[in-house]
């Protein structure tokens, strides 16, 4: 089974790609939604969450309070990886459970959507990396347009990230997508086609 990084910079389209591969019939295995997943209430992690960043965080029902999370652990670089350190790992361990699934189920190939493959190094672990890039500008116009982020915010989150030129030095195949939607899709045609080979 080959597996696939797919990343990009937030706003690059990676969503997007992620989704026309599925349609496409490809396994995809997606970081954020684990994320998401394994804050759950009663979750293992989120007990270490309210742990070390304040039990105030879990409301009522046992949900946690995203936003209040976001402005604490990202408060400094110290926060942002005393939170690393608690999901990253969740996060790691649930994706290899995931390929390991669609070893079982024969998937020929599985497509790992996951923001910081390259940031993390997981690039190293993957058949074939591929980069979804857009141009800043134009990330952060259609964040504001369709995300509703203000466009401080989606500045502040690009800048957290990994530069898009590193990124890209680290990538088999670039996905352009600056242009229309449209223009996307002949780009994972091809890549369909190179996954089938
Ligand atoms: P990511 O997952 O990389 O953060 P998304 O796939 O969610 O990015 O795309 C960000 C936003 O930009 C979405 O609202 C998406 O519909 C839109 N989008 C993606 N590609 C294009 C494009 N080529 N032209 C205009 N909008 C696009």
């Amino acid at each position: 089974m080959k597996k696939v990084g797919l990343t990009g910079g937030i706003g690059s389209g990676k969503s997007t790609v992620a989704r026309m591969l599925a349609d496409a019939g490809f396994a995809v295995v997606d970081a954020d939604q684990i994320a998401r997943e394994i804050m759950e209430p009663g979750s293992p992690v989120l007990d270490e969450v309210a742990r070390e960043f304040g039990a105030d965080l879990i409301g009522p029902g046992g949900a946690l309070n995203r936003g209040e999370l976001a402005r604490r652990a990202f408060a400094s670089r110290e926060q942002t990886a005393r939170l690393n350190a608690i999901t990253h790992p969740a996060i790691r361990a649930e994706s290899e459970r995931r390929f390991a699934a669609a070893a079982v189920a024969g998937e020929p190939a599985v497509v790992y959507d996951m923001p910081l493959l390259v940031d993390l190094g997981l690039d190293k672990d993957m058949d074939l990396t591929v980069v979804v890039d857009v141009d800043v500008e134009e990330r952060v116009r259609r964040l504001v347009a369709t995300r509703g982020l203000d466009e401080a915010d989606a500045r502040a989150r690009i800048k957290q990230q990994l530069d898009d030129d590193t990124r890209k030095a680290a990538a088999d195949v670039i996905i352009d997508n600056n242009g229309p939607k449209e223009a996307l899709e002949p780009q994972v045609r091809e890549l369909i086609e190179t996954l089938k080979r």
